[in-house]
């Protein structure tokens, strides 16, 4: 079958999910995530160890999916490209080595992804009719940077000033806890369960603004760092105080989850603007991350980027977690920037990175 993009096969292993995805450029012919939630559930966690078992077993069924959903054969895919960092570095190692091991079998080039980058460009993938947020070629990719990031998920929370595609500034990030981690132990405390942090944006939603309020973390600081770690225990703090006032936890649990939203999607908004404010050649924001799976952050955020004029490109829900789509899309963008490796023994040294940075 004759394409006139690169046919890319991607892989990702970076925390629990196995996720492979088969690309024509930027539209995504399939993607098959396989999720480990509920064996994980009952840890209040991610177990790396036990991801890493998990991995082993279902990467050879979910690649064969993602290829038969895509209608590809492996022989057809001109690339292969897999996350090397950030993640948990047992779990990397798995989809990074089988994804190595394919590139050399079919003497195919072969594009290490960082995540990262994933999460920031995953809204603009395109869907098998090549439909999508910013559909035509990369001139109308182009056209939307310079840009900002905002990416926020269990492990990151990060402004990102992006020239162009692979130009990355970093203007600010946590000092301490991610949103999603901070979002998860809230539910912890409150009996969520893991994840907790999809419940409690759910709860927001019958609460009240303003009658359980938190401060807003980093407010004055001036900068576009992040600190979601005194939010958290301002957090245990109230609910002991409202439990040892004799309260039922049903009598003010809507509110406390609407007063913790409402105050991380402030935080995000406060240093978001300070960002925009001090990058006036800006025209458009990405925002991407697990954490943007809540419509509401998605909507607010939104809601500022456009009243500065910004385009605005966030993901479809399907492709907000974690996914090999958007490692396939990051992947492309490599690939025409000629970041790939085709000499065999290169490849085999490509190692994992979990702290990679962008
Ligand atoms: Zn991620």
């Amino acid at each position: 079958m004759k394409h006139n993009e690169p046919i890319i096969i991607a892989f990702d292993t970076s925390c629990d999910d196995t996720s492979v995805a088969i690309l024509e450029g930027r539209k995504v012919l399939s993607s098959v995530v396989s999720s480990q939630v509920e064996i994980h559930a009952q840890w209040g966690g991610v177990v790396p160890d036990i991801a890493r078992r998990e991995h082993e077993k279902n990467i050879p069924m979910v690649y064969e999916e993602a290829l038969k959903k895509a209608k590809i054969k492996i022989e057809d895919v001109d690339y292969v490209a897999a996350t090397y960092g950030p993640g948990l570095a047992i779990d990397l190692e798995v989809g990074l080595a089988f994804a190595k091991e394919l590139a050399i079998k079919y003497g195919k080039p072969f594009v290490p992804v960082n995540h990262m980058e994933g999460h920031m460009f995953s809204g603009l993938s395109l869907n098998t009719k090549g439909n999508g947020l910013v559909p035509g070629d990369m001139n109308e990719v182009e056209k939307l940077f310079p840009a900002l990031a905002l990416l926020i998920s269990g492990k990151h929370t990060e402004l990102v000033l992006v020239e162009k595609i692979g130009d990355y500034k970093k203007l600010g990030e946590t000092l301490d806890d991610a949103v999603g981690e901070a979002f998860d132990k809230v539910g912890r405390i409150l009996n969520f369960g893991y994840p907790g942090g999809p419940v409690v944006c759910e709860f927001a939603k019958k609460g009240v603004s303003g009658n359980i309020k938190f401060t807003i973390p980093m407010k004055n600081s001036g900068d576009m760092n992040f600190s979601y770690s005194g939010l958290k225990t301002a957090a245990l703090y109230k609910t002991k105080e409202l439990r040892e006032e004799g309260k039922q936890d049903k009598e003010w649990v809507y509110d406390f989850c609407r007063g913790f939203l409402d105050t991380v999607i402030d935080s995000l908004n406060l240093k978001l603007k300070i960002a925009v404010e001090s990058n006036p050649g800006v025209k458009t924001l990405f925002v991407g991350g697990g954490v943007f799976n809540s419509e509401e952050i998605v909507r607010k955020i939104g809601n500022t980027a456009r009243s500065y004029g910004l385009t605005y490109i966030y993901s479809e829900q399907e492709y907000r977690g974690d996914n090999a789509g958007m490692v396939g899309v990051s992947a492309y963008f490599n690939i025409l920037n000629g970041k790939y490796i085709s000499e065999v023994g290169e490849i085999r040294k490509v190692d994992r990175d979990p702290r990679l940075s962008l």
